[in-house]
C-alpha cells in the first residue's frame, strides 16, 4: 500500500522546475497521492490546478495561513468559499494562529481564522489547522466550532503533551513531519507520538519545508520533498513499536477516510 503525504507545498516556487520528477521520485519511494497545502489566494487557486491536472494522484486544500491574514480581504474570502466547494478541494486550510512568528497581528490572525472556520461550516468539508505557539487562543476558538465541522487534522503537531491531549479530546486528527527527526526541538514527539491513536495519526512532509535532519545523505539544496514521507514513516514506526507496514496501512487508511479519497 502507498503512503499519503497530507501536507505537501507544491505550489512553492522551488518545484516550479522539475514537479513531474518530484512526483516520480515520490512514486518511486511508495508515496502515491498527496494533498497540496493552499495557504494563500494565489496559492490555493494553484493547488487546485495542480489537483486538476494530476488524474487523481494530487488534491487540494484551500485557506489563507495565519502568516499571511494580513492580506485577507471579502475578496479573499469569497474567492475560497467558491474554492472550497471544488470536488478536488478536500479541506478549508491552511487556517489557524501563529504567534511565533507574528507576521500578522494575533488579532487579525483570529478574526481570519474565525472567518474560514465560518467557511468549512457553510461547504462541510475538514479543517486543515495550523497552530504555533498559541494553543491557548486556538483551542478555545476551534472549539466553537468542532461540532459543526466534519473532522479537523492539527498539521504539523509540534506542542506538548498538554495540547496533544486538548486536541485528541476535541475529536482531532494530528498530522505528523519530518519535526520528529529533529533532536533540536522535535524529539518529545518521539514519546508522544505513542499516544495518537492509529485512526487518528496522519502523516506529512510539508514539503519543501522541514526536511528530516536525519534524511543520510543530505539534498544539497535542503529541499524536502514528499518522497521522504517514507523516511518519517520509518522514524515513527519505530517509535511506536509498529512496522513500517502496519503504519503504512493505518495512516494511508486513516488519510482517505478523513479526505474522503
Ligand atoms: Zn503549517
Amino acid at each position: 500500500m502507498d503512503l499519503i503525504d497530507i501536507g505537501a507545498n507544491l505550489t512553492h516556487d522551488s518545484f516550479r522546475q522539475d514537479l513531474d520528477d518530484v512526483l516520480a521520485r515520490a512514486s518511486a519511494h511508495g508515496v502515491g497521492r498527496m494533498i497540496v497545502t493552499g495557504a494563500s489566494s494565489d496559492g490555493s487557486k494553484h493547488a487546485l490546478e495542480l489537483a486538476r491536472a494530476s488524474h487523481g494522484r494530487l488534491f487540494a486544500t484551500a485557506g489563507v495561513h495565519p502568516h499571511h491574514a494580513i492580506d485577507y480581504n471579502d475578496a479573499t474570502d469569497a474567492l475560497l468559499r467558491k474554492l472550497a466547494r471544488e470536488p478536488e478541494v478536500r479541506a478549508v486550510g491552511e487556517t489557524g494562529l501563529d504567534y511565533n512568528r507574528n507576521y500578522s497581528p494575533r488579532d487579525v490572525q483570529r478574526d481570519v481564522f474565525e472567518r474560514q472556520l465560518e467557511i468549512a461550516v457553510e461547504v462541510g468539508k475538514p479543517l486543515f489547522l495550523h497552530q504555533r505557539d498559541a494553543h491557548h487562543d486556538f483551542l478555545a476558538i476551534l472549539k466553537r466550532y468542532r461540532d459543526r465541522v466534519p473532522a479537523a487534522v492539527v498539521h504539523c503537531f509540534t506542542d506538548t503533551e498538554e495540547a496533544l491531549r486538548d486536541y485528541l479530546d476535541l475529536d482531532c486528527h494530528i498530522g505528523i513531519t519530518g519535526w520528529i527527526c529533529d533532536e533540536r526541538r522535535g524529539g518529545h514527539l518521539r514519546e508522544l507520538v505513542k499516544l495518537i491513536p492509529a485512526d487518528r495519526l496522519m502523516l506529512e512532509t510539508d514539503a519543501p519545508y522541514l526536511l528530516p535532519r536525519t534524511i543520510r545523505p543530505m539534498p544539497k539544496d535542503r529541499r524536502n520533498e514528499p518522497m521522504y514521507l517514507a523516511h518519517i514513516r520509518d522514524e515513527v514506526a519505530k517509535d511506536r513499536g509498529e512496522s513500517r507496514e502496519a503504519l503504512t496501512e493505518a495512516s494511508t487508511r486513516t488519510a482517505e477516510r478523513f479526505f474522503d479519497l
